[in-house]
């Protein structure tokens, strides 16, 4: 409340800013800051601001314990804090099969070489929140290293398969959500590829997909200085995330706010 009261006190005493002070942006390590409860805490405040005309920020979804918990932080964000634009949304651009038939086949590999999965690490995490039933000495065995039988890889294919898409469902319901309440999402591709282990390559960039989904966008650079990057290189690396579906006059549409296609399309002919 205090940090809210200085802004909004300084709107207050230098009337000349309210042009200038439109938003407010929430960043930090958000790990293990994904439950309701972390939210509650800054929601008077951000109401106060909303009152005042601010828009909502945060940075969310890009890094987690487990995908689910990442979801939830961008769902708790939306739901609590009324976020106008969500910077990152990582979690609601990452194919959840994908991500977890990759750790399985991860695991896999270990098993048969006789290593277990190391406590405190993402596949850990993510094996924990699955939910076992009665094949809790299946998990143990992958735990521990004990080479699994033909059998219990197939239960841990079955497993594997009900969590993703258990976390298919609800990552598509927060999206569905968000993109009925016009949140948008702002792409700031070198962080994600920089400080997550879930986007492989830049080709795994969501953007595009989102872009077919009808997504609100924005582009960004999160931190231009530590990233070493600028706003026209992150413009290039989503061009080329997805070279054959995602149109350079697409892009220049999102990140310039021009919505007059055939004007744009006039300045790229001029270029040439
Ligand atoms: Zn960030």
């Amino acid at each position: 409340m205090d940090q809210h009261n200085l802004i909004l006190g300084l709107v207050e005493r230098y009337p000349e800013l309210e042009g200038c002070l439109t938003d407010v942006d929430t960043v930090g390590n958000e790990r293990d800051l994904f439950r309701k409860q972390d939210f509650l805490e800054m929601q008077p405040g951000f109401r106060k601001l909303h009152q005042h005309g601010f828009h909502i920020r945060s940075h969310h979804g890009e890094t987690w314990r487990t995908l689910r918990y990442g979801i939830q932080a961008v769902d708790n964000a939306m739901n609590i804090w009324h976020i106008d634009r969500l910077e990152h949304g990582l979690s609601l651009g990452i194919n959840p099969n994908y991500y977890f038939h990759s750790i399985m086949q991860r695991v896999l590999e270990w098993n048969r070489k006789g290593r277990g999965v190391p406590l405190g690490s993402m596949e850990a995490f993510e094996l924990e929140d699955m939910d076992w039933k009665e094949h809790g000495g299946v998990l143990g065995k992958i735990m521990d290293g004990d080479p699994l039988s033909d059998d219990e890889v197939r239960e841990f294919s079955r497993v594997k398969f009900y969590a993703a898409r258990e976390v298919e469902r609800y990552q598509h319901d927060v999206l569905n959500r968000m993109i009925d309440k016009g949140v948008s999402i702002t792409s700031l591709p070198s962080s994600n590829q920089r400080l997550t282990t879930s986007l492989p390559d830049y080709k795994d960039h969501p953007f595009s997909w989102w872009e077919r989904k009808n997504v609100r966008q924005g582009v960004g650079t999160d931190n231009y200085i530590t990233l070493d990057t600028d706003y026209l290189q992150e413009l290039v690396i989503l061009l080329l995330s997805d070279p054959k579906n995602l149109k350079i006059t697409k892009l220049l549409m999102v990140a310039t706010g021009e919505a007059r296609r055939p004007y744009l399309s006039k300045l790229l002919w001029d270029m040439g």
